[in-house]
């Protein structure tokens, strides 16, 4: 089989060229990392989850109109997505406060917040992705005042959708974190959802107990993170098979 040209290697994925121009292959690794790539292993079978789970949360946006660059799921660990220019922050949705924000004003992690909280993270592993407010990221121009509008627009359609999808399945989601990237129709530019969604970039808190269900756990040395995968992937009756793809897929244009 002819290799294919990878375009970009990241810590927990790897992009392909896509078979259409205008496409990507979005392959999910096994790696964990955390703080910053000091902390790393590779947890068996979480790159079938992720994209798995992936696949559920961003066909579920796409459904409720929240354009996503999934276009779907090709394989266990593979799936088709459309090429986008990112834009270079990790846009943050927080409920309830936890990890860095607990730190930083010294409040106990699951306290609820007034409201959802976004902040933004100047993506560049170098500087550990450092929190950079508004003025500047449109000073030195990674996004304009209409896009920052349009990712929160963004980041609280899919923060409400996340808290009801969890919610229902006994999940409590205190924060997570998207990235956000460019599509160009013609002359028109549009911001879709890109990157993954995933236990990866989630905090998802059992409502009875507390469990926590996510990369905190590869984090904090709680357990095993395949477990607390296959836990949310379990109760949102979404599994690692490979029969298909769970729902019909939406080709977004
Ligand atoms: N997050 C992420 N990637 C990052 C930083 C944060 O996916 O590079 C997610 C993280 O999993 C959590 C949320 O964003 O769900 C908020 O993370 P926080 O700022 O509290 O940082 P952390 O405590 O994870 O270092």
């Amino acid at each position: 089989m002819a290799r294919r040209k990878k375009v970009y290697e990241g810590k927990a994925k790897t992009l392909y060229e896509g078979p259409e121009p205008g496409t990507l292959v979005q392959y999910f690794k096994d790696d964990a990392t955390a703080f910053n790539a000091e902390k790393r292993d590779v947890i068996e079978g979480k790159g079938v989850l992720n994209n798995r789970l992936s696949e559920y949360f961003m066909t579920g946006l796409n459904n409720i109109g929240v354009p996503t660059h999934f276009i779907r799921r090709l394989n266990m660990r593979e799936q088709l997505i459309r090429a986008v220019e990112i834009i270079p922050l990790e846009v943050i949705v927080r409920n309830f406060a936890a990890g860095s924000m607990a730190k930083r004003l010294g409040l106990e992690e699951g306290t609820q917040l007034p409201r959802p909280i976004i902040e933004f993270s100047y993506k560049n592993d170098d500087l550990g992705d450092p929190l950079v407010p508004e003025e500047y990221i449109i000073a030195f121009g990674w996004a304009s005042q209409q896009d920052l509008d349009d990712i929160v627009a963004l980041a609280l359609r899919v923060n409400d959708f996340m808290s009801g999808l969890m919610l229902g399945v006994g999940i409590r989601l205190v924060d997570f974190k998207i990235e956000v990237g460019r599509v160009y129709d013609g002359d028109f530019m549009r911001l879709i959802v890109a990157d993954e969604i995933s236990p990866d970039s989630c905090r998802l808190w059992d409502i009875e107990t507390g469990r926590k269900l996510d990369k905190d756990v590869f984090r904090r040395d709680l357990g095993d993170l395949a477990d607390a995968y296959t836990e949310v992937a379990r109760r949102l009756g979404v599994l690692p098979t490979n029969n298909g793809p769970v729902t019909k897929p939406t080709l977004i244009n």
